[in-house]
Order: C-alpha cells, then sequence, then structure tokens
C-alpha cells in the first residue's frame, strides 16, 4: 500500500496508519521481530526513532545503545 515509507531527516522507516490497511505483511516481512502487530488499534507498530533522538538511547544506564548512521 506504500504506508511504508523514510524519514529523510531520521533515516527511520515509519508508518502511515491513514495508508495502512492491517494486512500484516510487513510484520510477517521482518525476520528480527522489528515490527509487531497491535490487534487494538489494527495497525503495525516500529520504532520511529522517536523523531531523531532515541530515548532508549537517552535512558540507557551503560551506553550500551548508540544511534549509528
Ligand atoms: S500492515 Fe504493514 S504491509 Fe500491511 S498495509 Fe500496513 S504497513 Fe503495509
Ligand atoms: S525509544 Fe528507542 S526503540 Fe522506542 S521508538 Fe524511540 S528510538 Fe525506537
Amino acid at each position: 500500500m506504500g504506508a511504508i515509507t523514510l524519514n529523510e531527516h531520521t533515516g527511520a522507516w515509519i508508518v502511515d496508519v491513514e495508508e495502512c490497511i492491517g494486512c500484516s505483511d510487513c510484520v510477517e516481512a521482518c525476520s528480527f521481530g522489528g515490527i509487531v502487530f497491535d490487534e487494538e488499534l489494527g495497525v503495525p507498530l516500529k520504532c520511529d526513532l522517536c523523531g531523531g533522538e532515541p530515548e532508549c538511547v537517552a535512558m540507557c544506564p551503560t551506553g550500551a545503545l548508540q544511534l549509528v548512521s
């Protein structure tokens, strides 16, 4: 459906829930489990890099997470 597009600013692939038809093909396609399907919302959920400033990186107490491009 073309519902997943690249955000050129952050480098994240973003799901447009207005275009998504909830088929779950993207969930099946990701071999890393990087996309999960929200049954209540009827749309896939994935990392959006928090708009380019990842909260998980900021919160990691050991610095084990890094954002690399
Ligand atoms: S569920 Fe995934 S593959 Fe299906 S339309 Fe939505 S974004 Fe595209
Ligand atoms: S906290 Fe980390 S994993 Fe979650 S959306 Fe933000 S960048 Fe992605």
